[in-house]
């Protein structure tokens, strides 16, 4: 199949539909970023990934900054893409120390087109062109941005519920199946074989926080009712410290499906 923004867009519009969510074709705009770049505001928005060597994102984020450019990360870790406000991106230039550094930023986040809820869908891809892979990541950050428009599951780049977001999000695209022709099984199937081999990857780490999303909405048969138990299941998320703990102990106490 022909991949393309169009392409795209529609899966995304049927998406919206599956979820009784909102649609405007005007907020899915896209930024299209070297690796480098997109590992540097990865870092910054606050992914997980980092957590463990440089702290969390913002002040221990800033802190660190020198010494996550410094490390293999900036180059090894292969991040395909996210979805970022700009606004959070440059609220760095006051906590970084460096002139050099809030230069750098200033400079990227020139680069980042924002939309006009003043959020940014980045895809790393060269400009000369973009591949097929890179649509599949632009699927992925716009389904990120259609939650954003509904203000569902988000608080602000860099808290804490990344996870959440990012379990809500994989779990929606291959919901009642993705663009390319994969469905939930697909994922109960890397689920299972996780939990056998145990999650390596940020996709296999994930997998845990879409089994929930799964539970959740799988057997609902309207629309309507799948927004409000995505809704509901937010609302009842306790206080942001809590959730970066193991999920099952914060699932909502009562589910609206099997
Ligand atoms: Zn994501």
């Amino acid at each position: 199949m022909h991949k393309g923004k169009e392409e795209v867009l529609r899966k995304i519009r049927e998406k919206a539909d599956q979820l009784g969510l909102k649609f405007d074709r005007k907020i899915f705009v896209a930024s299209f970023l070297t690796k480098k770049e997109v590992n540097i505001l990865n870092y910054l928005a606050g992914s997980p990934a980092y957590d463990k060597k440089f702290g969390k994102p913002g002040q221990q984020r800033a802190k660190n900054f020198e010494k996550f450019l410094l490390s293999n990360d900036l180059i090894k870790i292969d991040s395909k893409g996210l979805a970022v406000q700009k606004r959070y991106i440059l609220s760095y230039i006051k906590l970084l120390n460096d002139p050099k550094h809030k230069s750098m930023i200033e400079k990227l986040a020139k680069k980042i087109r924002p939309n006009s809820m003043g959020y940014s869908p980045i895809v790393k891809a060269s400009k000369q062109k973009i591949s097929e892979d890179s649509f599949d990541v632009m699927f992925h950050e716009w389904m990120h941005t259609l939650f954003n428009y509904n203000r569902l599951g988000f608080y602000n780049t860099g808290d804490n519920r990344w996870k959440y977001n990012e379990g809500m999000t994989v779990f929606a695209e291959y919901y009642l199946g993705n663009y390319y022709g994969r469905d939930v099984g697909f994922l109960k199937e890397r689920i299972e074989w996780t939990k056998k081999h145990g999650a390596k990857t940020t996709f296999e780490k994930n997998l845990k926080y879409v089994d929930m999303f799964i539970k959740l909405i799988e057997a609902e048969t309207k629309p309507s009712k799948r927004r409000t138990a995505l809704f509901k299941f937010f609302k009842e998320l306790p206080a942001p410290a809590a959730a970066r703990q193991w999920p099952k102990a914060i699932l909502p106490k009562k589910r609206l499906s099997q």
